[in-house]
């Protein structure tokens, strides 16, 4: 059964979407209605450019990633294409699960046509014949979609051989569906899962776009990522970087989730401040204060009231000690149970551990007590103070853990302890 309505879009001035410009105003499921919103132009510069200009373009667009980490998009493609190992292959991340996290479904459900575009652009850039979308497990509504538009497009020639007629280019796009857990998100954790084995991280180095699923050179993208990049090949990388800032360019978009009076996906450039961000969403509920916002989801850091002339950019989020991570922006007014919240964040992390490495294992069951007992009110039976605990078994899971996940368990948990006093122990 498909999950719920189509996602409604609050910011109604459209003159101003660039990503999301399509969504709610075509229909999803006509090329038709794609290409007379200026579909597969993208497709047509990026083979008139040839593999490496469309690098240059992206390189020069400078565009970061978008699931997170923020790295550069172009130095990804270039480090995949010049392998001499073949094939090389092409993975979009569309298992959005970081909580409060839900942009990548807005665009794979209302412009699922700029995705299929997208992918064949990336594949024709790094020199990959196969593309999987690894789609998470509880968007039905999405693979509906995207499926249509992979099956609509080969029958147009936009898929398969001779693309667009240009003879001797072929590319092709499978769908593979995750089944519910968070850590088939992390890039390796996929390409076991792909493969047919545990959906368990690798590590890193070696990369991705050396050795990558199957052993071959890869390239993984967010979701959101590669929507940017027929935006670029349409404008040229000189305009789309008049959007945002310098260091932090384009347009991105966030999940406003927790006590905003409309709660949804935004579209603004890089730059825009937390504050005028909360506003479009409406702030918090009448009568309300805000007491912070979390930035960046269950591994990204809190932002106090005094704090929101912050302008959302990847340095001056790093700078303040958060990241903007998956784009996350879940507002928490004075009515909010923070200790409770904190231990949902830490049960959430001992459940979505894969156990592989012992510091994660371990470390998000004792940070998941420590929080609870210190949220119940009780104390360790020992001397030892919980906070000194939470402190030294967060250092040892961020040094020691294999993937993001455990490297990143302690980060929100530290944030509300650091910047928001959270998590006092009470003598009593
Ligand atoms: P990472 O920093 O290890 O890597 C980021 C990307 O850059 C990866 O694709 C990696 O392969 C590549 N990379 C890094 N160094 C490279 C190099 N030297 N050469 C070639 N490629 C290189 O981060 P990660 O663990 O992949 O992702 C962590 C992020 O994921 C966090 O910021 C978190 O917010 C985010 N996340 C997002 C979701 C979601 O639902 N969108 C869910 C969980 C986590
Ligand atoms: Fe698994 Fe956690 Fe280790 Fe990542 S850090 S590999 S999720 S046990």
């Amino acid at each position: 059964a498909e999950d719920g309505a189509a996602p409604v879009l609050h910011q109604t001035d459209r003159e101003s979407l660039r990503l999301l410009r399509r969504v709610g105003a075509v229909d999803p499921e006509s090329l038709d209605d794609y290409r007379a919103t200026g579909g597969y132009a993208a497709l047509r510069n990026a083979l008139e450019l040839g593999p490496n200009g469309v690098i240059r373009e992206v390189t020069d667009a400078g565009l970061m990633g978008r699931g997170g980490a923020a790295f550069p998009t172009g130095r990804k493609w270039e480090g995949a294409a010049r392998q001499p190992a073949l094939p090389h292959y092409l993975v979009c991340n569309a298992d959005e699960s970081e909580p409060g996290t839900f942009k990548d479904r807005v665009l794979l459900e209302g412009d699922p046509f700029a995705l299929v575009e997208a992918m064949t652009i990336a594949g024709f850039a790094t020199g990959a014949t196969l593309g999987f979308l690894y789609l998470r497990g509880e968007y039905p509504r999405a693979r509906r979609l995207v499926q249509n538009a992979i099956d609509v497009a080969r029958e147009r020639g936009f898929l398969g051989v001779d693309i667009m007629g240009h003879t001797g280019f072929s590319f092709d796009i499978e769908i593979r569906r995750g089944a519910g857990a968070y850590i088939c998100g992390e890039e390796t954790a996929i390409f076991n899962s792909i493969e047919g084995f545990r959906g368990e991280p690798r590590s890193k180095p070696p990369f991705p776009t050396e050795q990558g699923l199957f052993g071959k050179p890869t390239v993984v993208n967010n979701v959101e990522t590669l929507v940017n990049v027929p935006l670029i090949l349409t404008a040229g990388y000189a305009a789309y970087r008049e959007i945002g800032t310098e260091k932090s360019a384009g347009p991105k978009l966030f999940c406003l989730s927790g006590n905003v009076r409309k709660p949804g996906v935004y579209e603004v450039p890089f730059g825009t401040t937390l504050r005028e961000l909360l506003a479009l969403a409406g702030g918090v509920p009448e009568g309300r204060e805000l007491r912070a916002v979390l930035l960046g989801g269950a591994a990204g850091g809190f932002v106090r009231p005094d704090e929101l002339d912050l302008p959302l950019t990847m340095e001056d989020a790093r700078a303040a000690g958060t990241t903007l991570g998956s784009g996350v922006v879940l507002a928490l007014d004075d009515q909010a149970d923070l200790g409770g919240f904190l231990l949902r964040i830490a049960s959430f992390f001992r459940d979505e551990s894969c156990g592989q490495c012992v510091p994660c294992r371990i470390g998000t069951v004792r940070q998941e007590e420590a929080v609870s007992r210190i949220v119940g009110g009780r104390k360790l039976s020992t001397d030892a103070d919980d906070l000194a605990l939470l402190r030294e078994v967060g250092q040892v899971m961020r040094d020691s853990s294999i993937c993001g996940l455990g490297q990143t368990a302690w980060n929100a948990i530290e944030s509300a302890v650091e910047r928001l006093g959270a998590l006092s122990v009470e003598e009593s």
